[in-house]
């Protein structure tokens, strides 16, 4: 079925599939969201991705009150909603534990500028949030402190979390997020890679603004 034809809560829930399928983030760790007009909808929490029927899918209002699924909402959405309060941009949101971003994130290690491809992420690097404990204010705070400039961060000792346009930019930015991390720490296994000056990375962060539109 084309996105296009699919409902938003069944948009949330083909990403939350993929984030279990592909192994981004397994189980029911991590959690998705979408902006919904004046509300977000929002993965229930401690929900395997694999149960989940769009009726499952939380409604909240800014201020965290549920109107509408029989769960509780995401741990996280205290972080959900910091980020569309702060980014008028971002229309879906992914949070994950991947692997290789995540081994980042325990050594506190930002992705420099190693490849050309951390400016898709919208600045030179991609930062790591200071830790605060999950599903907190503080992590929310912390985590939009990171952004800034960026749609996507490290979580210390916690994970990644990215967000686009829409969940599907979300989820592909996340993937993004792991390729990168992955491959910055293989580089680091032979070695300490050279870095993209600053000069050359507003050129990489200026060409994603276009990239891939029709001209
Ligand atoms: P939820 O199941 O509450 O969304 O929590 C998962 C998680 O990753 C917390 O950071
Ligand atoms: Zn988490």
């Amino acid at each position: 079925m084309a996105e296009r034809h699919k409902s938003l809560r069944e948009r949330i829930i083909a990403a939350a599939l993929d984030l279990a399928a592909s192994g981004l983030s397994p189980q029911m760790s991590g959690n998705v969201s979408a902006r919904n007009a004046e509300t977000i909808l929002i993965t229930p929490s401690g929900i395997p991705y694999t149960a989940l029927a769009p009726d499952d899918i939380s409604e909240i209002a800014m201020d965290g009150k549920v109107l509408a699924g029989p769960h509780a909402p995401s741990s996280e959405w205290q972080m959900h909603v910091a980020i569309y309060e702060a980014f008028p941009e971002a229309g879906g949101i992914v949070h994950a534990h991947s692997d290789f971003a995540t081994v980042l994130a325990v050594m506190k290690r930002e992705i420099p500028p190693f490849h050309y491809m951390v400016a898709v992420a919208g600045g030179r690097n991609i930062r790591v949030a200071d830790y605060a404990t999950f599903g907190t204010a503080v992590l929310a705070r912390n985590t939009v402190a990171a952004l800034d400039g960026r749609r996507a961060c490290l979580l210390a000792h916690h994970g990644q979390i990215a967000f686009g346009e829409t969940v599907e930019a979300a989820l592909h930015l996340a993937h993004e997020v792991e390729t990168l991390s992955a491959q910055y720490w293989r580089a680091l296994q032979i070695g300490t890679p050279d870095l993209l000056s600053d000069e050359e990375m507003a050129v990489n962060v200026e060409k994603f603004r276009t990239y891939g539109r029709r001209p």
